[in-house]
């Protein structure tokens, strides 16, 4: 079973494969995250994804699919995955559809996280996290207890991503809109394609997607 998330920065695409993983024995592959990986570890990529990403860019479909593809392959189980940021373009989710066959997959639904821009932008400027655990935080949704004071591990450091900053955010929101919003009707096109209203509850909007995991 594969999965493709899709929703505007903030809509909780990433908390909510979590949950899956945790549930059903799913594996996450979060373009993101091994675009970060790509960054920490120095490497060439990463190199030239971290001035991209600065300025609230996005990596080029051709550099995301090829490292896609090479993480996918190793996947060689029945394994369930949830793709996590992407397709981003609809050029991506014509590769996608390319590449999936020849691992023996397809996307078996696209979940479509629909939130307003206003909710987006609020839930993600608001983001910090512990920089010595990396317990996640929110100023306003989940604030740690004690002001200053990690609930995790004590710290009193904090970080903040350098793509949540608020004009990050709507240069973000504007890629989504132009970029990856015509994926909706490739994937509607497909028949694969379920909206579920994200601007509600983390727990409610949960049960909406168990469902439709569940009734694949
Ligand atoms: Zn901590």
């Amino acid at each position: 079973m594969l999965l493709v998330l899709l929703g505007p920065p903030g809509s909780g695409k990433g908390s909510q494969s979590e949950r899956l993983v945790d549930e059903f024995d799913m594996q996450q592959v979060s373009t993101g995250e091994m675009l970060r990986a790509e960054v920490r570890a120095g490497t060439d990529i990463g190199k030239q994804v971290a001035s991209l990403m600065d300025e609230g860019k996005q990596a080029p479909d051709e550099l995301m699919v090829r490292l896609l593809e090479q993480r996918l392959a190793k996947i060689t189980d029945q394994t369930g995955i949830i793709l996590d940021g992407f397709p981003r373009t609809l050029n991506q989710a014509q590769k996608l559809d390319e590449m999936l066959p020849r691992l023996g997959r397809r996307v078996d639904a696209a979940i479509e996280m629909q939130l307003p821009e206003a909710v987006s932008v609020g839930r993600i400027t608001g983001r910090f996290a512990c920089a010595k655990c990396g317990a996640g935080y929110h100023e306003q949704f989940k604030p740690t207890a004690k002001p200053g004071i990690c609930d995790v591990c004590g710290s009193t450091e904090f970080t903040r991503r350098s793509d949540d900053s608020e004009s990050v955010v709507n240069a973000r929101l504007d890629a989504y809109r132009q970029q990856t919003e015509p994926v909706i009707p490739h994937y509607r096109t497909v028949g694969v394609l379920v909206p579920v209203d994200a601007d509600r509850s983390f727990d409610a909007v949960y049960a909406d997607i168990r469902a439709i995991v569940q009734g694949l």
